[in-house]
């Protein structure tokens, strides 16, 4: 199946339920309603000349319009470049020329920016880019010009799409270095976002509460796509993360599942007004993109009354889930590890040299199977680095399989700490502080020693209205932790560098430990 076909038959199964609502716009829309919007959009493309396999580009933070753009983009044929709402012209610039992008959506500010300045300076270096439309100064001039074009020419352009079509090229998060872009079919992502809905157990009944972006594949997949292809409601509850809105939008619109990444959670945990919010609806919820701290998932279990929270794995690169926990997982397993495989996908460990690693050790984790990505776009010698002969995809993370098949994440392989010739996983540190009562966050890092190669550092959030200092923390971990993975250095801090979707970058943490160092 296609995007838009599997779209077309969720319409037509559920024509009147609420397909999406973005509460800062004030936007609702039913199956019917949302569908005859993209229909308009997939038009208006066509009136300004998009053809099959042309890229579109977006460049904008959460809003209704992007939805009809990823909708309106996959039924025609053409290829939708997710772009971050937080790059500036140098990253811009270089998206649009590396995807050659025709076609750029934007608004025209974003908080403090000016976007069309900057799309204006862009024009001039990216020869590809021809149009430029801004949501908030010629959206509808745009989607009103569709008008002429007639049912049978978005038809011819609808049953040419094939299922193993690129349909999306989604920008890496950056987290360890410059954005990649992931190609990905309909095949790929259709099949990634149902089967994660399966096993969220989602119907047309569920109604998703979507903080997290859409240029990343957490909003776009396991939100947009899982919504759609199960009859479920986007909700989104505003343009960028504040926890505060999304407990209310939760609250307000009686949502059953919430996604986040874990520093999402973690803030909303400690909303001021949290025990005002109603969170009786809920009954679900992803935790997914970087390690998940059982402490953290215990309070949310209990206090936010998700009891069936699930956890995901994966990368853009798969789509991007590769291993989820299965509803009714008993919470030891659901706190610490990331469940088993993905339905119809196949993992295994492996050590350096390839082979094939027995349950109980660690290794790199690979996967196979229709989640993984066509290529990276027009980077052949980057793909190969990833992508071997039998197509398994080589992920950088470090994993274990125990012998029910659940798989514990440690980390990425780049992130392990090596001090004196002890491999020291960052995670198991991190968990282990996370049960220190005013730790309100914590990051475990390797820095430069001359003596041991790595030392360990611990980038410390305290809770608000409390101070902890460094000796009661080595004091805390004396007798528990073995002394070398005790951390050398304490730094205590209010944030941690972040990429936009909410990742903390160790990478930055590194440098700017190592300048502090000296
Ligand atoms: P880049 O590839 O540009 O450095 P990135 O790897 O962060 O950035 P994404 O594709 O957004 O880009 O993230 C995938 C990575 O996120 C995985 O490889 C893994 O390291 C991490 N990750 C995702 N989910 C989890 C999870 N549940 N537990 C631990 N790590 C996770
Ligand atoms: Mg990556």
């Amino acid at each position: 199946q296609t995007i838009g076909r599997n779209l077309k038959s969720t319409v037509e199964k559920y024509p009147h339920q609420e397909a999406l609502i973005c509460v800062h716009q004030n936007y609702r829309a039913t199956y019917q309603e949302f569908y005859n919007q993209t229909t308009a959009v997939a038009k208006a493309l066509l009136f300004l000349g998009a053809k099959s396999g042309d890229r579109v580009g977006i460049w904008s933070a959460n809003r209704y319009e992007w939805v009809l753009l990823q909708y309106a983009t996959a039924r025609i044929g053409t290829i939708l470049v997710n772009i971050n709402p937080a790059y500036r012209t140098h990253e811009l610039t270089y998206v649009l020329n590396q995807s050659e992008i025709r076609f750029l959506f934007s608004s025209l500010n974003f908080k403090t920016s000016n976007y069309k300045e900057m799309v204006e300076y862009a024009k001039e270096v990216c020869p590809a880019l021809e149009h430029e439309i801004f949501f908030d100064e010629n959206w509808d001039d745009f989607v009103n010009k569709g008008q002429d074009i007639s049912d049978e020419v978005l038809h011819s352009f609808e049953e040419h799409v094939q299922f193993d079509d690129p349909v999306n090229i989604q920008y890496t998060s950056g987290t360890t270095g410059f954005p990649k872009g992931v190609t990905l079919s309909h095949h790929n992502i259709l099949n990634n976002g149902y089967f994660i809905g399966i096993r969220l157990k989602y119907t047309e009944k569920d109604r998703v509460c979507i903080p997290v972006p859409f240029y990343h594949c957490f909003g776009m997949v396991i939100g947009n796509i899982c919504c759609t292809a199960h009859g479920a409601c986007m909700v989104i509850p505003n343009d960028s993360f504040d926890p505060d809105i999304t407990l209310k939008t939760v609250s307000d619109e009686r949502c059953t599942s919430l996604y986040g990444v874990p520093t999402m959670f973690i803030a909303e945990l400690a909303v001021k007004d949290f025990d005002t919010y109603d969170f009786s609806s809920l009954r679900t919820g992803v935790m997914a993109g970087s390690v998940c701290p059982p402490e953290i998932m215990k309070k949310v279990e209990t206090l936010m009354n998700i009891k069936e929270m699930s956890i995901c794995y994966g990368m853009t690169e798969t789509s991007p889930v590769s291993t989820q926990t299965l509803i009714g997982t008993s919470l030891e397993k659901q706190v610490s590890t990331v469940g088993i495989v993905q339905d119809h996908l196949e993992i295994k460990i492996i050590d350096e040299s390839g082979k094939i690693l027995q349950r109980g050790e660690h290794g790199e984790l690979c996967t196979r199977g229709y989640s993984v990505m066509l290529k990276y776009w027009n980077d052949p010698e980057n793909t190969k680095k990833v992508l071997d002969d039998a197509r398994w995809m080589h992920t950088g993370d470090m994993a274990v399989m125990d012998n029910e098949g659940y798989i514990t994440i440690s980390g990425r392989i780049k992130d392990l700490i090596i001090r004196g010739g002890e491999n020291i996983s960052p995670k198991e540190i991190e968990d282990f502080l996370y049960t220190y009562p005013h730790i309100l966050d914590v990051q475990i890092i390797g820095v430069p020693s001359e003596k041991f190669g790595e030392e360990v550092m611990a980038w410390v959030k305290v809770r608000k209205g409390f101070t902890i200092t460094e000796e009661e923390l080595v004091e805390y971990c004396k007798g528990k932790i073995a002394h070398y993975k005790v951390p050398k250095y304490w730094k205590f801090v209010d944030e941690f560098p972040m990429t936009i979707s909410g990742k903390i970058r160790k990478v930055e943490m590194r440098e700017i430990s190592m300048r502090e160092l000296g």
